[in-house]
C-alpha cells in the first residue's frame, strides 16, 4: 500500500477501503458510491515541504506527486501537463472594480483543456494496474486528453463519444490515432456502454465521476493557482461545471493545502452552469437530495458542460456548500458574449465552457456576491480553437469587426473612421 494514502472513502456511506481492495466505486452503492482519496498528511510532511517544492525544477503537475495517489518511481507520459499560466488582468480589475482578477489558462495544456491533468494520471494508474488498454467516455475533451497523452506514452486506448460530439473534437481524437466508438445516443449512453465494455474486456476505466483518481489529477490546478500566488489563496475561484469533477477537484486541492498549512483560508468556490444544463444549481437552490433527483435533459452550446446527470455531483455539491460558495446559471447568449469579451480584454481565447467562468463572474457581480476588495481567479478550462464554430457564432451575434475593402489605399482611407485611435 502507498505510504501517503490513508483510505478511499465512500461519499454516501463513509465506508473506508484500502486502495488495493476496491478499484473504482463503493460496492455497496454502485454508481452513486463515488470514492474520495484520503491522504496521511503526517507521512507526506515527512518527505515533502515548501522548501523541497521550491527547489523542484519540474514545472509540470508532477511537481506535486507526493500529494498524488502514485508511487514515487512513476514514469508519467512525456507530454508536459500543468504549470499553465496565471494571468493578472488590469482590464478586468478596472472594468469590474475588483481588487485583483486572474485567469488560469488551461487552454495552454497539451491537448487544450484541463482534462489533461486527469488523463495523465489515468495513464499512470492504468500502467500500475497492468492494463493494456485504457478507455473512457467523453463529450470530447476528456477523450482528446486521453488520446493525446496516450499517443505520447504509446498507450492503447478506446474512446466512446456520443454521436453528437463536435466534429472538430472527434477529428482531434482521430489524428492522435485512438480507436473511436461513436455511440448512437447521449453521453450517458456512452458512459454506460464504456463501463460495460471495461468490465467485459478488462480495460482500465478512466470515466469521470467513476474513477476516483481523476479528481486527484485535476486538483493540481488548485495547487498551481496557490503556488503562483505565493500561497495567498484568492477569495473566490470561479469555474464552469458539467459533471462536477473539476470543481470537486479544485476543492480537494485546496483542502490538501489547508491540511498542510500552506494556505490559511478556503476560497469560496463558484460553480457556473449553463441554463440548459443546470442540474446542480437546481439541486443547490431547492435543497434537493442528490441520490433521488432524476437526470434532466441537458442542452447548451457549451458542450463540455452539458450533463443531464452530473457524474461527480456529490463532490461538486460538497465543494460549493463546504466552501460557502454558490452555483450560478448563465444563458447560452451570456456564454457566447463572454468569448470575445474574455479574448479582447485578456488575449485568452476560450471555448464556450471556458468563457462561462467570465459570464459567471458577471452574474455574481450582478447578484452582489463579490465585494470590491476581493481577489478572484477565473479558470479558463478549454482552448477556443477547439470550437471555432461557437466563436464564429459569438462574433456574428455580438461583435463584427471585419471590413471589406478593394486592395487600394484610397479604399482603405474611406474606412478610416473604423481605425483604433
Ligand atoms: C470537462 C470540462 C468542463 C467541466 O468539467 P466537469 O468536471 O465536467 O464539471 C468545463 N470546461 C471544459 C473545457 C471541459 O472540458
Ligand atoms: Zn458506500
Amino acid at each position: 500500500m502507498q505510504e501517503n494514502i490513508e483510505c478511499l472513502r465512500c461519499l454516501i456511506c463513509g465506508k473506508e477501503y484500502a486502495p488495493d481492495d476496491v478499484q473504482y466505486i463503493c460496492p455497496d452503492h454502485n454508481l452513486d458510491g463515488t470514492l474520495d482519496v484520503n491522504y496521511n498528511y503526517d507521512n507526506i510532511k515527512k518527505i515533502f515541504d515548501l522548501h523541497t517544492l521550491k527547489k523542484n525544477l519540474d514545472f509540470s503537475m508532477w511537481r506535486y506527486k507526493s500529494l498524488m495517489p502514485i508511487t514515487e518511481n512513476i514514469s508519467p507520459p512525456p507530454l508536459r501537463v500543468g504549470w499553465t499560466p496565471l494571468y493578472h488582468s488590469n482590464h478586468f480589475v478596472n472594468k469590474f472594480n475588483l481588487k485583483n482578477v486572474w485567469i488560469k489558462d488551461e487552454g495552454q495544456q497539451p491537448t487544450g483543456s484541463l482534462k489533461d491533468r486527469a488523463s495523465a494520471l489515468a495513464i499512470v494508474k492504468a500502467q500500475e494496474a497492468k492494463a493494456t488498454i485504457i478507455a473512457t467516455a467523453s463529450t470530447g475533451n476528456a477523450g482528446a486528453a486521453l488520446s493525446g497523452l496516450s499517443a505520447s506514452a504509446n498507450q492503447k486506448n478506446i474512446i466512446f463519444l456520443p454521436e453528437s460530439a463536435p466534429r472538430a473534437k472527434i477529428a482531434q481524437l482521430q489524428v492522435y490515432g485512438s480507436t473511436i466508438i461513436l455511440v448512437n445516443g447521449s453521453y450517458d449512453d456512452a458512459f454506460n456502454l464504456c463501463r460495460s465494455a471495461c468490465e467485459l474486456y478488462g480495460w482500465y476505466n478512466r470515466n469521470t465521476g467513476y474513477n476516483p483518481y481523476m479528481s486527484e489529477g485535476k486538483k493540481t490546478v488548485a495547487y498551481e493557482i496557490c503556488e503562483q500566488l505565493i500561497w495567498n489563496a484568492p477569495d473566490l475561484i470561479i469555474v464552469s461545471v458539467g459533471d462536477g469533477c473539476i470543481i470537486g477537484a479544485v476543492h480537494k486541492g485546496l483542502k490538501d493545502l489547508l491540511a498542510l498549512g500552506w494556505i490559511n483560508k478556503m476560497p469560496r468556490l463558484v460553480g457556473v452552469q449553463a441554463a440548459g444544463s443546470n442540474y446542480l444549481t437546481q439541486a443547490w437552490e431547492n435543497d434537493e437530495y442528490l441520490q433521488i433527483k432524476p437526470a434532466i435533459k441537458a442542452n447548451t452550446i457549451a458542450d463540455s458542460i452539458s450533463a443531464g446527470l452530473p457524474r461527480d455531483r456529490f463532490k461538486a455539491m460538497n465543494a460549493v456548500t463546504q466552501s460557502d460558495g454558490v452555483f450560478v446559471t448563465v444563458t447560452d447568449d451570456e456564454i457566447l458574449a463572454a468569448i470575445p469579451e474574455l479574448a479582447s480584454n485578456t488575449g485568452v481565447f476560450a471555448e464556450p465552457a471556458g468563457a462561462a467562468s467570465l459570464a459567471g463572474l458577471k452574474k455574481c457581480l450582478e447578484k452582489n456576491l463579490i465585494k470590491s476588495d476581493e481577489n478572484v481567479v477565473l479558470i479558463n478550462t478549454g482552448n477556443g480553437l477547439k470550437d471555432i464554430k461557437s466563436s464564429q457564432q459569438a462574433i456574428d451575434k455580438f461583435k463584427s469587426t471585419a471590413h471589406l475593402v478593394n486592395p487600394d489605399i484610397q479604399a482603405l482611407k474611406s474606412i478610416e473612421k473604423f481605425f483604433p485611435i
